[in-house]
């Protein structure tokens, strides 16, 4: 079993149903024993393709998420987790079939509720902001934590209310329209043969060509 055909059955299982595939699942459609899958996963995981639980179960493999990170994001007949703001709104982008998605989310601080349709062509209208706590060069430090604290809030008045109440200072905050075009080529080519990854830490043309800016993004 070559490691890419292992990523693509994962990806395709998450793309397909929303949810992490089991191991049996991924042994029966490569022909492999669950052993291998086992130690296939890892090797992803140490790659940084997906992330294991400490148990060795998907936790995710980006932007999937077999876990709630603050984000749903509904399809024609598919429910994903959206895992964070900046996955949920890569997911039409990487699920062309779908056209637009419902994403849906509270404010961490109000808990108002918010949702867009959220599709490839242009950017969802709102005033809502997308604020990040993890410094680029840290995201993989610990991606899950990292990802549950990339958010979309009402106002960058509820993320001050948010940061103040948890005693921590406010990472980067911007507007919906450069989260949107941030998340569209992320993951470009994540559901084909060949994926090379991008580290969110070394993509610093990436980061300044979708509008970001500053030391936060290494930039
Ligand atoms: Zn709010
Ligand atoms: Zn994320």
């Amino acid at each position: 079993m070559e490691s890419e055909d292992l990523r693509l059955a994962v990806y395709r299982a998450f793309a397909g149903t929303g949810r992490a595939p089991s191991g049996v699942d991924l042994a029966n459609e490569l022909g492999v024993t669950p052993a291998e899958i086992e130690c296939g996963l890892r090797d992803l995981h140490n790659a940084r393709h997906l992330v294991l639980s400490e148990d060795g179960e998907i936790v995710m493999a980006h932007p999937f998420s077999a876990v709630p990170l603050g984000f749903s994001v509904m399809g024609r007949e598919t429910l994903w987790w959206g895992g964070c703001s900046w996955d949920a709104f890569a997911l039409p982008h990487l699920l062309p079939a779908e056209g637009e998605v419902l994403v849906a989310t509270r404010c961490p601080a109000c808990s108002r509720p918010h949702a867009w349709n959220v599709g490839a062509t242009a950017p969802p209208p709102g005033d809502q902001v997308a604020h990040f706590l993890v410094p680029a060069a840290r995201m993989w430090d610990d991606v899950v934590h990292t990802c549950r604290h990339q958010r979309i809030f009402c106002s960058r008045q509820c993320v001050a209310d948010w940061a103040g109440g948890h005693g921590v200072q406010p990472g980067y905050v911007t507007d919906l329209a450069t989260l949107w075009r941030f998340a569209s080529r992320w993951y470009e080519g994540r559901m084909d043969r060949g994926y090379v990854r991008r580290d969110p830490g070394t993509a610093a043309e990436y980061m300044r060509s979708s509008g970001l800016s500053g030391p936060f993004w290494g930039l």
